[in-house]
């Protein structure tokens, strides 16, 4: 009797102690599950704040831009073709000589005009806004002139692409871009840098919130040569902080459109 009895209670105790056991690791497993989750949360919580941080930081150092950032700032150049719905709403405004220009600026562009004639030069807006037909008509022509110098269609296209934007990727069709020249040389040729009227505009155009678009030495961005006669508006603040750093509008994008 008393050898089953102690049988028994051994059992018991052996029963008590695995139940003890299987406690003691789900109480275990507990601690571990939540101090793991807790790491991780707070592993996200860092990481996440520290994303937030860097967005506020680049926002800081953005300058913040016009009302309206989305138009004045869109990227027209070989690889970002114009929206045709969009150039189908563009608002324009008539200039005197029969020029047209995006009204949202032309009181800028007015007042730029103004200033400069006030200087004593005597600046004139050779081309503004075209119709996607009018730079398909310049682009032909450009073509055509190549040809005509024993260049085969492809070889002049590539080459006219340079100096003449493919219609649908030219900022004359977009309404923000103007060809100023002086009014004794309208006609836009090379060394026109050295012309006051340029110089005057290349110095002060961002006050108006234009930029000379197309830069010395930028062609490799731009994918246009250089032409000191092709301003493009951007807004005043994006203008001043281009002319600062001496970038181009490609580069701008890059750090704060996309
Ligand atoms: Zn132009």
């Amino acid at each position: 009797m008393t050898k089953i009895k102690t049988r028994q209670r051994r059992r018991r105790v052996l029963i008590t102690e695995i139940l003890a056991c299987v406690i003691f690791l789900i109480i275990v497993t507990g601690i571990i599950r939540t101090s793991v989750s807790t790491e991780a949360k707070n592993l996200y919580e860092h990481n996440n704040s520290k994303k937030i941080n860097r967005d506020n930081d680049n926002l800081k150092n953005a300058p913040s831009t016009d009302k309206d950032t989305e138009w004045n700032l869109i990227l027209v150049n070989s690889s970002h073709k114009l929206d045709k719905s969009y150039v189908e709403s563009i608002p324009l405004t008539q200039l005197k000589n029969g020029q047209s220009i995006d009204s949202r600026c032309y009181p800028e562009l007015q007042q730029m005009m103004d200033d400069c004639r006030a200087q004593g030069y005597s600046p004139i807006i050779c081309s503004s806004y075209r119709t996607h037909e009018k730079q398909q008509e310049l682009f032909n022509q450009q073509v055509q002139v190549y040809m005509n110098d024993g260049m085969d269609r492809q070889k002049a296209e590539a080459k006219t692409a340079k100096s003449v934007a493919v219609p649908g990727t030219s900022e004359h069709e977009l309404g923000l871009a103007v060809d100023i020249t002086d009014i004794a040389e309208q006609k836009i040729v090379s060394g026109m840098e050295e012309q006051p009227v340029q110089q005057w505009l290349m110095k002060n155009c961002w006050k108006y919130g234009f930029i000379l678009r197309y830069p010395e030495d930028k062609a490799d961005i731009t994918g246009i040569v250089y032409e000191p006669w092709h301003y493009r508006y951007v807004g005043k603040e994006a203008a001043k902080y281009i002319y600062d750093k001496q970038i181009t509008l490609e580069e701008y994008c890059q750090k704060f459109c996309f």
